[in-house]
């Protein structure tokens, strides 16, 4: 069993099982949280039968190994980690200056195989556990000797579609005894699973939402995004605008602009119709070429109407400053080109 994905209470009962003070608890999650420390055996303030103990249980603190990385000019960087059974995910940092974010996967490939995107290419293997997620953000700060102070879902998979594990993973990055990042510095992109965004608004948490739109109108909007076929354009909006207003968070309408396809006079009358009158911000993204993809980028003039024409209409926009293209680390790019 892995240490990084247990809470404090589920920490507690297993020290207390072992025969142990609850404050050995607090104690161990210091040294993995706090100093980065992975091996049992560098806990000074352990008694050394304890440390024992924990390795003879088969107890190890880490869930996930760096097994490769790319840079770019930038300073983004792409790393793969390997995993326990041999399944390897890829996660992204984009320092900025004072932010420095992580975009991190909460499954080993995607379900929801959106036609854009590298990952949903890549058919579906199985969920990351808690620890798996967090310890991908952990990793990377540690490695990168700073504080991870942004972390984004919007690495391979669908994370609502892996709610119990995302959402723990979350509250270990938020907790005093985790990572102690902001919630509102949290981000949760989705491609559209209205079930679970009702349920994330009761979740009590500051946390942000992001929704994967790309398309207003249902015929095209499943085409990039067969979800929608289960949970229509309508719905979607439905479940977002129900989460800003419970939340009073501004949830952000992602749009990948995509040449000839969602960048028309009328997906625009309709994006701002859609847009129009609640918390939400549009995010115009230039689309990334993937390998063997059917699309192209709409020119940068058309994402420059887009955005003006939001704007005229009181619409919060901007247009995604890309990171990260050299290494394929940018959206919808994240797909194992890093070799295990
Ligand atoms: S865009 Fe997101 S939801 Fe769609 S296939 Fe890719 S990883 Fe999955």
């Amino acid at each position: 069993m892995q240490i990084i994905g247990l809470n404090r209470e589920e920490l507690e009962d297993l020290v207390l099982e072992l025969g142990e003070p609850r404050y050995r608890a607090r104690q161990i999650l210091d040294w993995v949280y706090k100093k980065g420390v992975d091996d049992f055996g560098q806990m000074s303030n352990l008694p050394v039968l304890f440390q024992q103990r924990l390795q003879a249980q088969g107890l190890v603190v880490s869930a996930v190994t760096p097994a490769g990385a790319a840079e770019t000019a930038d300073g983004t960087k792409k790393y793969l980690f390997r995993l326990s059974d041999g399944c390897g995910v890829e996660a992204v940092y984009i320092p900025e200056q004072k932010r420095k974010t992580v975009c991190f996967s909460t499954q080993v490939g995607c379900p929801v195989g959106c036609s854009f995107c590298a990952t949903g290419r890549q058919g579906f293997e199985r969920n990351l556990t808690a620890g798996e997620i967090v310890d991908q953000v952990r990793k990377i700060g540690l490695e990168k000797k700073t504080r991870i102070t942004h972390a984004v879902a919007m690495g391979q998979g669908e994370p609502l579609a892996n709610y119990a594990a995302t959402l723990k993973a979350l509250r270990l990055l938020n907790a005093d005894y985790g990572l102690q990042m902001a919630a509102r510095h949290l981000t949760v992109s989705t491609s559209g699973v209205v079930p679970a965004i009702y349920r994330l608004a009761d979740e009590q948490l500051q946390i942000n939402l992001a929704l994967s739109l790309h398309a207003t109108s249902d015929q095209l909007r499943s085409a990039l995004i067969p979800l929608n076929r289960t949970y229509p354009l309508a719905q979607v909006i439905r479940a977002c605008r129900d989460y800003a207003a419970k939340t009073n968070r501004r949830v952000t309408l992602e749009y990948i602009m995509l040449d000839g396809v969602n960048d028309g006079e009328d997906d625009l009358a309709r994006l701002a119709e859609l847009a129009m009158g609640w918390l939400c911000h549009v995010n115009l993204i230039p689309y990334n070429p993937v390998p063997g993809g059917a699309y192209r980028p709409s020119p940068p003039q058309t994402c420059q109407r887009f955005l003006g024409y939001l704007q005229e209409r009181w619409v919060a926009a901007s247009i995604r400053q890309e990171r990260g293209a050299e290494v394929n680390a940018a959206c919808g790019q994240l797909r194992q080109q890093l070799k295990l």
